[in-house]
């Protein structure tokens, strides 16, 4: 009886390998080409592994992309910002350091802002405001730190700056909240988890001793370069063959198992299959909690991982960008900030065009972004005028053009970047970005960088490196099962 055991057992056993391994098409499948995916790729490529990249859209950079907003003139959408920068050492910052590769992107540090009130300029009332905000705000990581020593829940952000004394009582000092907190989270801090606001350091890392000693902060460095920010992402796809870059390439299905994963591609020439030993997800966060994706991915992610993806969510940060016959406001001040009565109501357009593009986009987050997104053009055309006209008087006339991101409705990203709702954790990260099976996850949302493209690169490394050391030990594996199919042949054949 223990024969045909056995035998059954080594021949199943090699059959399941096999099935994976005689149709394995490269060490690595990379799901999605922005920043993480092609950062990976490059990362593969130089630790000698073989890979290939799907990307669903005709180009690599997803999120990331430079496009024709006005007739004749193109500019980056999405990110605009490299935020965390110590002017005095800029090559300490991740992204700096890879200009270092692939050429400076020319930009600016945001130093000038204003801010109005009606027609008044209210800036230094603003300063005063702001100063007050991240006196707060400091004491925030405290409570936060207290907190978790003894075991209390997560609460919002707005709740801990409650109890760090910061109550805003006038549309000032709304505003000043809105620019200090929504402006870079995308989010109102109603909505956001004080855990996760604290695990952020992007804006300390980055800054040499000696400049944090002189009381030097990092800042944002404004990315103007003709060649916008996706020129990064293209610098590190240079050594890339056409073969390992599958772009219009749209992944309907991701077979996971412990041996190999599997992918169903629809591609121009119809739909194909690929196998990998590995694969790395790197689709937004959007995309991985959207309701199709379920039948996307065999098996879906564990319990334990959809528990984790509830803290998870994308934010809706809209950038309108506004062109005008004439240029009425004070293009030098990359920042502009507008009262109102209503909190998130087009409070700031920043300026990132040359005067003479007389252009400008404002900013919207939360409610007021989706809303935005909903409105008809004329509408926002009409909502963004008397915007401008309660600063700059009757005489503003209205955008002869409008471009309106949305990337909230585009069902490869399903919105802006990554927030995390009250109740996050550490352990909620750990459980969503652990591998499942063969399949590793990437991206913007899967590094403490969260949210930004700093994020998304150095993840897409570091989980090659992850996939790279997966790879070796299971070929260690593969030696050691090859041992155990050996013996038990060897066993089979003694007891013929
Ligand atoms: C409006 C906006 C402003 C931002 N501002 C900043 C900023 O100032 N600074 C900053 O650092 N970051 C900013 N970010 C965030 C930054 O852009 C992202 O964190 C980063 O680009 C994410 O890169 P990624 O590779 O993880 O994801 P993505 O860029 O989303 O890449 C995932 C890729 O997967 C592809 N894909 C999805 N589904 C499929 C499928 N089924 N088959 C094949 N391919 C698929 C997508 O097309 C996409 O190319 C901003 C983002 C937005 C939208």
């Amino acid at each position: 009886m223990i024969l045909p055991i056995l035998l059954l057992s080594v021949l199943s056993l090699s059959f399941t390998r096999e099935q994976c391994s005689s149709s394995l098409d490269a060490d690595v499948l990379i799901l999605g080409g922005g920043m993480a995916g092609t950062a990976a790729a490059n990362k593969l490529q130089e630790l000698g592994r073989s890979f290939l990249l799907f990307e669903a859209q005709e180009r690599l950079g997803g999120r990331m992309q430079t496009t024709e907003i006005f007739p004749g003139i193109s500019s980056s959408v999405g990110p605009l910002y490299i935020q965390g920068v110590d002017q005095r050492n800029p090559e300490l910052h991740p992204i700096f350091k890879l200009m270092q590769v692939c050429g400076e992107l020319q930009g600016r540090y945001i130093e000038d802002y204003q801010v109005f009130q009606g027609s008044e300029d209210v800036t230094a009332q603003y300063e005063n405001r702001s100063e007050a905000y991240y006196s707060v705000a400091e004491q925030t990581a405290a409570l936060e730190a207290d907190r978790h020593k003894r075991n209390l829940a997560d609460i919002s952000y707005k709740e801990a700056l409650r109890q760090s004394g910061w109550i805003p009582e006038s549309p000032l000092d709304n505003l000043t909240e809105w620019l200090s907190f929504d402006f870079y989270t995308g989010e109102a801090p109603e909505v956001s988890s004080l855990a996760s606001f604290n695990s952020d350091s992007t804006y300390t890392d980055f800054v040499s001793t000696e400049s944090a000693a002189a009381g030097e902060e990092s800042t944002d460095y404004l990315i103007t370069d003709s060649r916008g920010y996706v020129h990064l992402v293209n610098c590190l796809a240079t050594n890339f063959s056409e073969k390992q870059i599958h772009l219009n390439s749209r992944v309907t299905k991701i077979l996971n198992s412990e041996d190999c994963v599997c992918i169903e591609v629809v591609q121009s020439s119809g739909t194909n299959k690929y196998c990998g030993r590995y694969a790395i997800l790197t689709f937004s966060i959007g995309v991985i909690k959207s309701e199709s994706f379920r039948s996307v991915l065999s098996p879906f992610l564990s319990q334990d991982k959809q528990e984790s993806l509830k803290f998870f969510h994308m934010v809706n940060y809209l950038k309108i960008y506004l062109k005008f016959n004439d240029t009425f406001w004070d293009n030098d001040a990359i920042v502009v900030g507008r009262v109102d009565s209503e909190k998130g109501n087009f409070p700031v357009f920043t300026n990132v065009f040359p005067s003479h593009f007389k252009a400008t986009i404002f900013v919207l987050t939360g409610d007021f972004a989706n809303k935005a997104v909903a409105m008809d053009i004329a509408s926002l055309n009409d909502s963004i005028t008397e915007a401008f006209r309660a600063i700059y008087g009757n005489n503003v006339t209205a955008p002869t053009h409008i471009f309106r991101e949305n990337y909230l409705n585009n069902p490869l990203f399903l919105g802006s970047f990554v927030g995390h709702n009250v109740g996050y954790s550490q352990n909620a990260f750990d459980t969503l970005k652990s591998p499942q099976l063969s399949l590793h996850f990437a991206g913007g949302a899967f590094h403490k960088y969260f949210g930004y493209v700093h994020g998304a690169y150095l993840s897409g490394i570091n989980t090659a490196e992850e996939v790279n050391l997966a790879i070796q030990s299971s070929a260690q594996n593969s030696f050691k099962i090859l041992h155990a199919y050996f013996f038990l042949f060897i066993v089979a054949l003694t007891m013929i």
